[in-house]
């Protein structure tokens, strides 16, 4: 037996599939300690009670091992052991042990691991621990934790004490027997085990070190005094591996820097784990939790901590891109709602509006020499607004016709110069009107991929657009270029001109911009053009700066003979 074993060799965290505690201790013993050992296995696997399991297992080893006592001691509160069961059927199980008396309980109690001294008369022994073994003839004592999950997280112990020096095969049998009863124990529901055991501490189950540990996400040891650990989840195991120069590969005592942080933790709270290749932070430690244990928590491995933030980007991502699409789905069915709307009142009101204008421009014709003057400008007033708001209605039904997608629209070869001329023949009376010179520059003989009848609504509304926002005086001119493959007709005006602020939402429905107020419109026109040229495959931009007027580009592809 090595004078000590890590802790989280001996406690292990869970079942690891081969236990090399139980291989080394299996290793040293002769073929009779094997049967033995085979024998109490098996009454350990066979038994579920607890009582019995001990009961068995302390008289089996003790029969084994020669003369002396094996005993299996509970710890109380106040620093006792409670006798659970013994060899020595003189002892009882009210019978106390005081841990002042027993130096092996004292050791097991700091370290956490078991404690031998396999004989009395090695030199090595000191004087006390010899007096104090040398009463009653025993030359050998041993003390093994076998479960630990009281609230101080003092052990349960399998404790020897032998008239016969522990050798070899006799100490390997202990070893083995011991570590074997702390895998059935740890497998057995705990509140059961701990009521079978009458391990009556008040806040048993409030504070079970072991389970703490486990359910602990990251990786955490449980320290004595001297920052030896005595208890430890799986994580840290895993990350301590190999640190602080511990040949087997566990870390028997923690190598932190600063040594035992926590005794001055009212002023400082850093602290690294050293003996690495690379110092590990300590993240904190808890406030002593009894018997002097302190819990140490470390920062997750970079690798971990790498794949957990991942994971949980990951998943806010898919998160908001849920919400993303579902706040997608609501505003197309408010589009949709919207544009049923628009389309539905303005159907409404296209026929009584048309009967009110004719109505209007056949009282214009037949009694306007019957009128006074100030009667006739109210009538033209009247067909005016009638006009716009016929106007307007023609508009809302253009624009639900695109954003729901049917409106007719059929490709083929478009001459360009002649949708511009005759949109240019149309509106040069409005021209005229607002004393401004309207005029094309077009080269001959372009054939674009379009649609003559929305290409000429197009031309016409920033012709219109171009008139509306330039003063008397100024001039229109729409140009028509070829460029590569595409043609570029292009509605230049010296007009207001739009402010950079304003540019980039002029092309969305009912958008205004702020030099809107020298003409009447509603803030479709360009919504409109927009949805249109890009239903016939083109696209359209303007280049405008205030004062100095605007330049609007409409890009189509040449016709190159396919539909
Ligand atoms: P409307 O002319 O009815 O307001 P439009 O959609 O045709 O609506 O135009 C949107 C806005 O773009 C206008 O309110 C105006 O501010 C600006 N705009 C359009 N064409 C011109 C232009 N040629 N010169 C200056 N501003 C223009």
């Amino acid at each position: 037996m090595p004078d000590r074993v890590p802790v989280t060799a001996w406690m292990p965290s869970s079942e690891p599939p081969v236990c090399a505690v139980c291989e080394q201790a299996r290793a040293d013993l002769a073929p009779e300690g094997l049967a033995v050992a085979g024998e109490i296995a098996v009454q350990l696997i066979s038994r579920g009670q607890v009582g019995p399991l001990v009961e068995s297992t302390v008289s089996r080893l003790a029969a084994a091992l020669g003369p002396g006592r094996v005993s299996m001691l509970v710890p109380e509160a106040g620093g006792k052991w409670r006798v659970f069961a013994s060899s020595d059927l003189s002892e009882t199980h009210d019978l106390m042990v005081d841990v002042e008396r027993y130096p092996e309980l004292l050791e097991v109690r700091r370290t956490g691991v078991p404690f031998v001294v396999g004989d009395a008369s090695d030199p090595r022994v000191g004087d006390r621990l010899r007096s104090a073994l040398g009463s009653g003839g025993v030359t050998s004592t041993a003390a093994f934790p076998v479960l630990v999950f009281t609230q101080t997280g003092d052990p349960v112990v399998l404790k020897l004490s032998l008239h016969v020096p522990l050798d070899g095969p006799r100490l390997g049998l202990a070893t083995l027997v011991a570590h074997l009863l702390l895998h059935r124990l740890s497998r057995l529901p705990q509140a059961e085990t701990a009521h079978q055991l009458g391990l009556t501490h008040a806040a048993l189950g409030a504070f079970d070190p072991g389970t703490l540990l486990r359910l602990l996400p990251i990786p955490a040891v449980l320290v004595d005094e001297e920052g030896r650990i005595v208890n430890s989840n799986s994580r840290a195991a895993w990350l301590l591996r190999g640190r602080g120069g511990a040949v087997s590969g566990a870390v028997e005592a923690l190598p932190l820097e600063p040594d035992r942080p926590w005794k001055g933790h009212a002023t400082r709270w850093e602290a690294t784990l050293s003996g690495g290749k690379e110092p590990l932070p300590v993240l904190g430690w808890s406030n002593r939790t009894g018997a002097d244990r302190t819990l140490v928590l470390f920062e997750p491995h970079p690798e971990t901590r790498r794949r957990s933030d991942e994971r949980r980007i990951r998943r806010a991502l898919a998160d908001k891109l849920r919400e993303l699409a579902a706040a997608n789905q609501m505003l197309e069915e408010h589009a949709r709602r919207r544009s049923r709307f628009v389309s539905d009142a303005a159907h409404e009101l296209k026929t009584p509006l048309a009967i009110l204008r004719s109505y209007l421009e056949t009282l214009d014709d037949d009694l306007a020499d019957g009128l006074s003057a100030e009667q006739r400008e109210f009538l033209r007033a009247a067909i005016h607004g009638a006009r716009r708001l016929q106007r307007l209605i023609a508009e809302l039904l253009d624009l639900a016709a695109l954003e729901g997608g049917h409106l007719a629209i059929s490709l083929g070869p478009v001459a360009a110069r002649q949708v511009i001329a005759a949109a240019v023949d149309e509106l040069g009376p409005l021209a005229a009107q607002g004393g401004v010179v309207l005029s094309t520059r077009c080269v001959d003989g372009l054939q674009v991929r379009s649609d003559p009848e929305r290409l000429g609504q197009v031309v016409r509304n920033l012709v219109e657009n171009g008139l509306k926002y330039t003063r008397r005086g100024g001039e229109v001119i729409v140009n028509l270029a070829r460029q590569g493959d595409r043609g570029i007709i292009s509605v230049h005006d010296n007009g207001v001109g739009i402010s950079p602020e304003a540019l980039p939402r002029i092309f969305d429905e009912f958008v205004r911009g702020p030099n809107s107020q020298v003409a009447a419109g509603a803030g479709l026109g360009l919504a409109i053009v927009r949805r249109l040229v890009l239903a016939l495959g083109g696209r359209v931009w303007v280049d405008s700066s205030p004062g100095q007027g605007s330049r609007f580009f409409v890009e189509l592809p040449l016709w190159s003979g396919d539909a």
